[in-house]
């Protein structure tokens, strides 16, 4: 769990580069954390079948002010409405955390009578108290109900949440990193630019769905490029799979890959290893028919 940390830290220690001009940049990056965490949470659940360990999503989105640089904080604040402690940002459509009654601004007391003070105890950075509540969110076992206090202008207020079964995969945003998808085996992170350029859902699913993919096929380093090249190919079709499973367009997704093609700056797909992007197409067209869903390989 220490690299989601690191990634999780390196989100907001760069967020400052990502549009320094422009004031609302905390409010579209909300918006971004909300709809990225949407689409893993789709993917994920397509997905889930086929992936172990499992763990609990709620479809919750929290956000910490502290997460942010110090010199950000006033800017953040006043923009975005956060305050002092970890609140809401929004809730996956459809979730747990949506049916709950959970809503944006709702700033968190307890987890299962678990305070934050209870929380911060244990934490060597107080700055990292988002992430603790997240990683306890997930540790409550799914399908059992857990009670999660917040307060909503003052008023405190309890709700029930019972999250669903999902892979354990966290979907993040990653900076200055040019239009580039990764992942660490754990997490999938997602250039920042990458959301910026494309169009639609479909197109960032089908790019986070391929990273999904290289996490449920267990890919490391291969030894050699003709080995890195089919574990790119297998990735490309299960991604494909677990894309349209989760019910994106595979044809609107693929837009993407073949825009991608033509712009200067593609690190990600000139990379040797991946194999040309009229291939990729051409073998993601082929497979488009033979969907069954859970996906397989
Ligand atoms: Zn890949």
């Amino acid at each position: 769990m220490r690299k989601r940390l690191v990634l999780f830290l390196m989100l907001f220690v760069s967020s400052r580069a990502y549009a320094a001009t422009d004031e609302q940049w905390p409010a579209a990056l909300q918006n971004q954390m909300i709809r990225l965490t949407t689409i893993g949470y789709h993917l994920t659940d397509a997905a889930k079948t086929s992936c172990a360990p499992q763990e609990a999503a709620s479809g919750l989105v929290l956000d910490y002010i502290n997460a942010y640089p110090e010199e950000d904080r006033a800017l953040v604040a006043r923009v975005t409405g956060l305050r002092s402690d970890p609140q809401v940002i929004g809730t996956v459509p459809g979730s747990p955390a949506d049916s709950s009654g959970l809503k944006a601004g709702d700033a968190i007391v307890a987890i299962n009578g678990r305070t934050l003070a209870q929380f911060r105890e244990n934490l060597k950075d107080p700055d990292l108290l988002g992430d603790a509540l997240e990683q306890a969110l997930l540790a409550e076992p799914a399908g059992q109900p857990f009670t999660l206090s917040v307060t909503r202008n003052d008023r405190p207020l309890r709700f029930e949440i019972t999250p669903r079964h999902s892979c354990a995969v966290r979907f993040l945003i990653k900076f200055g990193e040019g239009e580039n998808a990764f992942t660490d085996g754990v997490n999938v992170a997602i250039g920042a630019s990458v959301i910026d350029h494309a169009t639609s859902d479909d197109q960032i699913a089908l790019v986070a769905a391929h990273e999904l993919a290289h996490i449920l096929n267990h890919d490391r380093k291969a030894t050699g490029l003709g080995d890195r090249r089919n574990m790119e190919r297998r990735a490309d079709i299960l991604g494909g799979r677990i894309a349209r499973c989760a019910g994106y367009s595979l044809e609107d997704g693929m837009e993407y890959l073949s825009n991608f093609n033509h712009r200067d700056w593609l690190r990600f797909f000139r990379d040797p290893s991946h194999p040309s992007t009229s291939s990729r197409l051409k073998a993601l067209k082929a497979d488009a028919g033979s969907v069954e869903c859970p996906p397989r390989l």
